[in-house]
């Protein structure tokens, strides 16, 4: 496993597993931990410009899978807890990344930022959004990335707003941003964001003071608690800001290479399913390429069958979400009936929609081991 960043990061944003995502949860026997690491979320309330609350959404809502699902963890939580899970069984580089690949008919050769080379049976790019390993073997982010045209920033404050248990949120219909105050665990802090439906222009998803002026900018005249919020822009230790967007392939693994999650098939904050998607196309994946006896042609192949659907119902809701938060313009499509049958099935599908074969009883004892040619990179 290599990761460019020195460490785990701690924190991020919240995300909430539902359906089959619980499942692999289980399955790992991880649910006691990611329970215990919950952000203990009672709900959320969307509040008018002077708090009002408008509409409730409690977390037991739709049997736990509802708007917050019972299982909401920090994207930095649920990593710590994988991690403590498999460290004493897998190899972690930190502070690395591959700058080079090349694969033969048997393995593949990678080298490291850090100047180690070596050699694997296969390689699999979980490196997010704008994945530098989709870049390498599949082509420019351009050809996969698809904009959803919105914005979104988050990042913490000092909890001097008395939040408790519950999410609040403001949305101006007018202009089509929203700003809301999520509880994390450090009950101290809590979790700000806010959301633009408009394109972020050329701002760069590194260039973090452009992307504050930008949101400074974006977020002038938004009532609520949001000049409160913005007031803590500066002295925030954690930042991110970046546009809304999906991954759209027609093929997410090339020879020895796969890609998983975010990298191959994002559905954008705006599903609520990213980190969903990333674990059970991991247990898929995984699943099938040892089904196949590793064989990569094989396994990948079935790991793509087998998510394909599910992956696409969960980009439609990604799609729509952000169309109905779009202000309409004069020549706006009309958005779809959400009462409508059509939409629970949509709903069922993105939540439930993919079969978890147990792969309890395949023999992984033939996995492949990464064969060093030269000593680890990285720190
Ligand atoms: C505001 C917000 C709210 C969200 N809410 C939800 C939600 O409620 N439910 C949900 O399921 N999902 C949600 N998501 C989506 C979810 O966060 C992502 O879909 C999920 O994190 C994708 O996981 P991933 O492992 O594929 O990619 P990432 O989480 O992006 O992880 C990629 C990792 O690769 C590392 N990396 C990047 N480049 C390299 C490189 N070249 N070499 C080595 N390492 C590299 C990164 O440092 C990072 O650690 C939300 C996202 C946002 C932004």
């Amino acid at each position: 496993m290599v990761e460019r960043t020195p460490g785990l990061r701690p924190g991020g944003q919240a995300v909430d597993a539902r359906g089959v995502a619980k499942e692999v949860i289980g399955r790992m026997g991880l649910d006691a931990e990611v329970r215990a690491a919950c952000t203990d979320t009672a709900g959320a309330h969307t509040v008018d410009a002077d708090g009002k609350v408008l509409e409730t959404f409690r977390a037991d809502d739709d049997g736990g899978d509802g708007f917050i699902a019972d299982i909401e963890i920090l994207r930095g939580d649920l990593s710590q807890v994988l991690y403590d899970d498999t460290r004493d069984d897998v190899e972690y580089i930190f502070g690395d990344r591959i700058t080079e690949l090349a694969q033969d008919a048997d393995g593949v050769d990678v080298v490291f930022a850090g100047g180690g080379r070596r050699r694997f049976d296969l390689v699999v790019g979980a490196d997010g959004l704008y994945s530098e390993l989709r870049a390498m073997v599949f082509g420019p982010h351009e050809r996969f990335v698809r904009p959803l045209g919105h914005v979104l920033a988050f990042y913490s404050v000092p909890n001097e707003f008395a939040l408790d248990r519950w999410l609040l949120e403001y949305q101006d219909q007018e202009s089509g941003r929203s700003v809301l105050l999520r509880p994390i665990q450090d009950a101290t802090r809590a979790m700000a964001m806010f959301y633009s439906a408009s394109p972020a222009g050329d701002v760069g998803h590194r260039d973090v003071a452009a992307q504050k002026r930008l949101l400074r900018e974006r977020m002038a005249g938004l009532g609520w608690l949001a000049p409160d919020i913005l007031a803590h822009l500066d002295d925030t230790p954690d930042f991110y800001l970046d546009q809304v967007a999906q991954v759209v392939m027609e093929r997410w693994s090339s020879g020895r290479v796969g890609l998983l999650g975010d990298a191959a098939f994002s559905s954008s904050p705006m599903s609520g399913q990213g980190t969903g998607l990333a674990l059970v196309g991991a247990y898929l994946m995984a699943g099938e390429l040892a089904a196949a006896g590793w064989d990569a042609d094989a396994g990948f192949a079935r790991y793509e069958a087998r998510m394909r659907s599910f992956v696409e119902a969960n980009q439609e809701i990604g799609r729509l979400n952000a169309r109905s938060r779009q202000v309409p313009g004069p020549d706006a499509e009309p958005l779809p009936d959400f009462a409508g049958e059509w939409f629970t099935e949509l709903v069922g599908r993105a939540i439930n929609g993919v079969d978890l074969p147990d792969y309890a009883a395949v023999p992984d004892s033939a996995a492949p081991a990464g064969s060093p040619t030269s000593p680890p990179a990285g720190p």
